[in-house]
Parts: structure tokens; C-alpha cells; sequence
């Protein structure tokens, strides 16, 4: 019955066209892309990976990716595409992500963009958008240098703007709040910078396939979070 499409809830929930909700988030440090890939995940059932938490949980764990990230990770610059491209895909290979997926801080290069379109294609699969956060470099520095996360379920927090209830204790699972090492002032612009440098590529990579949808991410969570939905339900149906 065309005419009472089912909402992208009720069909992330396993029924309407039944195909995977795969999805990237896209945006430099700081502008909200846990915050809101966290609500998309739990709204739509969709496993959330973030690339740099994966890599940081290998960096605690001192697994052999762990410690070759490490050097990268500690400088700001990116890890090279080897070694992410495979631990995502080795993610994306889990059950859980059978019914799709929400990528964040994946992908970064034009390499690892056409490697997930591999990745899906060998699947039936394909990436239904691409959503871009957009955030000016002076406001992200500000962002990130008053960052605080959760040391057990990366949870984020802001004091200025998204602060938690008690201080230095995380709303969701009462976890230590910590400042990570990488949200340095000094080693926070060299990631944005990187970041621009690096991932404007990736930007026009899915503008050119149209699946790109820009979002201004300097809005308050709630009207980013209305924002993204309204994208992703025109994007599905
Ligand atoms: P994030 O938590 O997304 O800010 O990532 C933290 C750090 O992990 C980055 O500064 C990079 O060193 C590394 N990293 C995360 N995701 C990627 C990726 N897709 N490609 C290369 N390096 C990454």
C-alpha cells in the first residue's frame, strides 16, 4: 500500500523494504557526530561504530593494531588505510551489523570511501546517505578543548554546552569522565586540520553520487537531531 509508507522506525525494525540502513556520518572532531550517531543508532536499531573508538579500545587493549595506531592516533594524523579499512570491514562482518550499519569517523579518505563500497557492494549492499555535519574550525577547537568522555562507554560531554548532571561522572553508566589526550588544544587543530585536509575529498566523493545531505552542526543537539531525521527519512523513502 503505497500511499501509508511504514516510518524509517518501523522499518529499521525489520519490516518495509527490509534492505540494511547503512549509513555514514561525516564531520571533523567536535561537532557532535557521537552525540548524534548514538540517538540514530538507538532510534533506528543500527549498531554504531565509531572508528576511533574501535581504534582506541585496540590502543588500551595493546593488540599489535593497537600499538601501530597508537603513533598516529597520539599526533593527530591519521592511521593509515590498511589498517582501518580492515578492522572496519572485520566489523562490519559481525551479525549484528546485518541489518545495517552507522559509520562514524569512517571513512576519512577517498581510499577507505571506495573500500566500504566494495565492502557493501559484495554484500547487495549500498550506502543510503551520507550526512555531513558542518561546524566553522574556530568553534570546533573551542568544542573539543572543553570535551569531556566517558572512559567506559564514550559517552561526550561538553561543560558549556551539553553538560552532565553531576560533574565528572557520566549520565549513562556513572563512568569516569575523562579528557582524552587527543583533545589537546595544541593536538586539537592539527586534527581538525587534517581532518579538513583530508576528508573534504570524501565530502565531494558522495556529493558527486548525490547521496550527500549537509547539516549545520552548530545547532543545539535537539534541532540537529530533528534535522538529520527528517533527512533520513527522505532519503529512504
Ligand atoms: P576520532 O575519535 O574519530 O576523533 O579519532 C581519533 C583518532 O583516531 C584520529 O585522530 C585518527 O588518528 C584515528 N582515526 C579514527 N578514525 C580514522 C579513520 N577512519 N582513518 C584514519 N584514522 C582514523
Amino acid at each position: 500500500m503505497a500511499d501509508s509508507p511504514l516510518s524509517l522506525s518501523e522499518r529499521a525494525g525489520g519490516e518495509g523494504d527490509g534492505k540494511p540502513l547503512d549509513l555514514v556520518l561525516l564531520g571533523p572532531a567536535g561537532a557532535g557526530k557521537g552525540t548524534q550517531s548514538r540517538r540514530i543508532a538507538d532510534k533506528y536499531h543500527v549498531p554504531h561504530v565509531a572508528s576511533g573508538d574501535l581504534l582506541r579500545m585496540h590502543r588500551d587493549r595493546k593488540t599489535e593494531l593497537g600499538l601501530s595506531a597508537m603513533r598516529y592516533m597520539d599526533r593527530g594524523a591519521l592511521v593509515p588505510d590498511d589498517l582501518v579499512i580492515s578492522m572496519i570491514v572485520d566489523r562490519m562482518r559481525q551479525p549484528d551489523a546485518n541489518h545495517g550499519i552507522l559509520l562514524d569517523g569512517f571513512p576519512r579518505t577517498v581510499a577507505q570511501a571506495t573500500a566500504l563500497d566494495g565492502e557493501l557492494e559484495a554484500e547487495g549492499r549500498e550506502l543510503k546517505l551520507a550526512l555531513y555535519l558542518e561546524v566553522p574550525f574556530d568553534v570546533l577547537v573551542q568544542r573539543a578543548a572543553g570535551r569531556w568522555t566517558c572512559r567506559t562507554c564514550q559517552t561526550t560531554y561538553n561543560y558549556d554546552v551539553n553538560p552532565p548532571r553531576r560533574p565528572g561522572i557520566c549520565d549513562v553508566d556513572a563512568g569516569e569522565l575523562y579528557q582524552r589526550e587527543d583533545d589537546r588544544p595544541e593536538v586539537v587543530s592539527e586534527r581538525i586540520r587534517v581532518y579538513l585536509e583530508d576528508t573534504v575529498p570524501v565530502v565531494d566523493y558522495y556529493r558527486e553520487r548525490g547521496i550527500l545531505r549537509e547539516v549545520d552542526g552548530t545547532q543545539d543537539i535537539e534541532t540537529v537531531a530533528a534535522e538529520i531525521e527528517r533527512q533520513l527519512e527522505a532519503a529512504v523513502w
